[in-house]
């Protein structure tokens, strides 16, 4: 048959047309019930994992999904026993470490020498904790953003946490993304998203340190607030926050790489992309910062509703980041099949890594089940045989004799 799509020659049996994606099945046009990263999952869903960790979610989606809840139990427990020095450094550091675990996982640096892609990452590092020191610990803000604050917000305060951090850090955050997006190995949309959460989340973690260096260096004696202010403080500074930032910069990062062979730079949807990270980080920090003033002095309930406020942050964040990559991955798929398809899965006998049925050649989806190509490790895509013939080991990228 044809595909009405993309007119290429599709086999009967397909489910998926090869070449763009198209669901030759069931009619649905923009395979809203089949994600392209995730056929499985519906697009509008806010599923984590498959939506920051898009190339590893079909092989270990339960590491995660447990080493995250082992994290996030382990920071309110300790938080609600009152030693916040434990609480506050797992909380920084569990989702930083996940994500690193989860790099490993794809084999994202494969030959490319680590120190390129540490020497970004750390610039971005030491980046975000001198300009965190600079506002915070420098020009200062006049209440804390804690919640249970007295009075009414200052205007002095509005105007650094609604334009001079967001739009600064958000900078700050595109540096490393930018270098790495920009050679040859990573110029595709998937990695320039993926450099993008790495930024933000590790820009998270080393802004957590500097604003809470005085929990971390005063021992266990709280700063004379109640066990919910503290909990609301590492869940929303540890889990949620480096959320927002890495979806948030993830975007930009992916307009910045774009949809087709090398990256597109400095258009004008990658500066799209800029503004809405700005935007949304501004929205963050301005809505924390406010709803800490409700309540009054020495109330739970600023906290919790900063919380409440980030969660849905970072909700709108997730329905918007599986909204463009699904686009994204469709719309490469289209133009390259105008050119007769691409060289994603390569090899005669190419096997599809989630449903591990054989791949038609030049695909660029899985005919089977719809999976996209490119939102698997580049190092398994040419996968010979299936796993189970060899011993291949899908999550190593090795054969083992
Ligand atoms: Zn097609
Ligand atoms: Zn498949």
């Amino acid at each position: 048959m044809v595909c009405p799509r993309c007119n290429s020659d599709v086999p009967e049996v397909s489910h998926f047309c090869h070449h763009c994606g198209n669901d030759v099945r069931s009619g649905d046009a923009e395979r809203k019930k089949a994600y392209a990263a995730r056929p499985d999952e519906p697009v509008a869903s806010f599923r984590l994992v498959s939506t920051i960790m898009p190339q590893g979610s079909g092989r270990q989606p339960y590491t995660y999904k447990v080493a995250l809840g082992i994290a996030l139990l382990l920071t309110v427990v300790t938080a609600a026993l009152g030693a916040l020095p434990v609480a506050i450094m797992v909380a920084a550091f569990s989702i930083p470490i996940v994500y690193i675990l989860y790099l490993y996982d794809v084999n994202l640096w494969e030959d490319e020498p680590i120190p390129v892609v540490a020497a970004a990452f750390v610039l971005t590092g030491v980046l975000a904790a001198v300009f965190t020191w600079l506002w915070s610990d420098k020009i200062q803000l006049s209440t804390s953003t804690f919640g249970g604050n007295d009075g009414s917000p200052a205007g002095r305060d509005l105007l650094l946490l609604l334009l001079l951090v967001p739009v600064v850090s958000e900078l700050i955050r595109q540096v490393g993304p930018l270098i790495l997006a920009s050679r040859p190995r990573y110029d595709d949309l998937m990695d320039g998203f993926t450099f993008g959460v790495v930024a933000g989340v590790g820009y998270a973690c080393f802004e957590t340190l500097v604003l809470f260096w005085g929990w971390i260096s005063g021992g266990f004696a709280g700063p004379g607030s109640s066990v919910g202010t503290w909990i609301s403080v590492v869940v929303l500074h540890g889990f949620i926050k480096p959320l927002v930032y890495g979806s948030a910069t993830g975007l930009a990062g992916a307009e910045f790489s774009g949809l087709g062979e090398g990256y597109d730079g400095f258009t004008p949807r990658w500066v799209a992309g800029l503004i809405q990270a700005m935007a949304v980080n501004a929205l963050f920090q301005g809505g924390v910062y406010l709803l800490g003033f409700v309540g009054g002095h020495g109330s739970t309930i600023g906290s919790i509703l900063g919380v409440v406020w980030g969660l849905l942050l970072l909700g709108a964040l997730i329905i918007r980041v599986r909204t463009v990559l699904h686009k994204g991955l469709l719309e490469a798929a289209l133009e390259a099949a105008a050119r007769g398809g691409s060289n994603h899965a390569s090899g005669d006998q190419a096997f599809c890594s989630r449903c591990e049925m054989p791949l038609l050649p030049h695909s660029d989806f899985c005919s089977a089940c719809g999976n996209s190509v490119r939102s698997v490790p580049k190092s398994a895509r040419g996968t010979a045989v299936p796993a189970a013939a060899t011993g291949y080991d899908a999550t190593t990228g090795e054969t083992q004799a």
